[in-house]
């Protein structure tokens, strides 16, 4: 298994209290292989793959318990500077704002360049043939001229290809992509998300993809995690969940998505707001929001039942929820 996190727990301390981020997140990807972590902000997706990647564990964020194994190597245990070597060329990050995330006054070129000189020993002109090369390989046009342009010459679609250039460059074995295709309109976003499943077949890379959007990831993603309130209350093959989902939440979202057939009608919206992490409710968290809570919801907290090998929900009423 290429990465696996096992019981994962992050709080943040702040004036007001503490924050449960990550409350126990469990999830596995394995090399070629997409997984979508899918929620609403607030239910942990980022800060799990922020203490994956090993950006968060810094006050006030903290790691209070579980485990991050990537390639057989508990991350949790390892220095600062054997963790940032990983960081470099094991694993990488493509943010939402490729704007903020670049630098603006160095060119793009240099900026991919860098990846080469810094972790490669490359002379500069090598790393500029490398950065040109990777331009090309995300389909960037006149990629030997725009080499030298700055990433606001960009547009927006472009800017997140050069990230996607960026994380590629080492080859890393593992990529998080975070709300990658956000800030985009719709057809960019396709044609991103269409380019970022391709290079991930093509260099066998595992991903993770990180989104609140379920209708961007049916094509790309080989199973999805579903979070609420720092928990995965879904986990399942992409296929199982579009057929039928075994979680209210997951329904909620499926509901969510606009479709075609349904123009002009309102668009279905899952009622309330996500609970305050400094306070979850007991229980189930999701019942104060669920169209199906009864009141063992209110007071038992539900495990992640079993569906099938492959599958898991933390409903009480998983079944009802399949045959709805
Ligand atoms: Fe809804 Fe109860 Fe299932 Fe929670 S356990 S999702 S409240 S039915
Ligand atoms: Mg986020």
């Amino acid at each position: 298994m290429l990465l696996e996190v096992r019981e994962l727990q992050v709080e943040f301390r702040t004036q007001d209290g503490v924050a449960h981020a990550v409350n126990g997140v469990s999830y596995e990807v394995d090399a070629g292989e997409t997984l979508a972590v899918l929620g609403e902000s607030g239910s942990g997706k980022s800060v799990t793959a922020q203490a994956v990647m090993g950006i968060l564990d810094m006050p006030p964020g903290r790691i209070t318990g579980g485990q991050i194994l990537f390639q057989g190597q508990d991350l949790l245990k390892l220095r600062e500077e054997e963790r940032r070597k990983i960081r470099g060329a094991g694993m990488a990050m493509i943010f939402q704002d490729a704007l903020s995330a670049l630098n603006p006054v160095i060119s793009v070129g240099d900026q991919l360049g860098e990846m080469f000189v810094v972790h490669r020993g490359m002379s500069a002109r090598d790393a500029r043939a490398k950065a040109v090369e990777l331009m090309e390989r995300v389909r960037i046009p006149a990629a030997a001229q725009r080499v030298r342009d700055y990433p606001h010459q960009f547009s927006g679609g472009m800017r997140q290809r050069i990230m996607i250039a960026m994380a590629l460059a080492l080859e890393p074995a593992l990529i998080i992509a975070d709300e990658p295709t956000t800030a985009l309109d719709v057809t960019v976003q396709a044609q991103v998300m269409d380019l970022l499943a391709e290079l991930q077949r093509e260099y066998h890379m595992g991903l993770i993809l990180i989104t609140h959007d379920l209708g961007v990831v049916a094509d790309v993603a080989d199973r999805i995690a579903v979070m609420y309130a720092g928990k995965i209350v879904e986990s399942a093959p992409v296929r199982d969940i579009y057929k039928a989902p075994a979680h209210p939440y997951t329904r909620g979202l499926l509901d969510s998505i606009p479709r075609l057939d349904q123009k002009g009608q309102e668009l279905y919206a899952i009622k309330g707001l996500p609970p305050n992490l400094m306070d979850i409710p007991p229980g189930c968290s999701f019942h104060p929001r669920c169209p199906m809570a009864q009141d063992v919801c209110r007071t038992d907290e539900p495990p992640l039942y079993e569906v099938s090998d492959v599958r898991g929900s933390a409903c009480h009423f998983w079944r009802e929820c399949l045959n709805g």
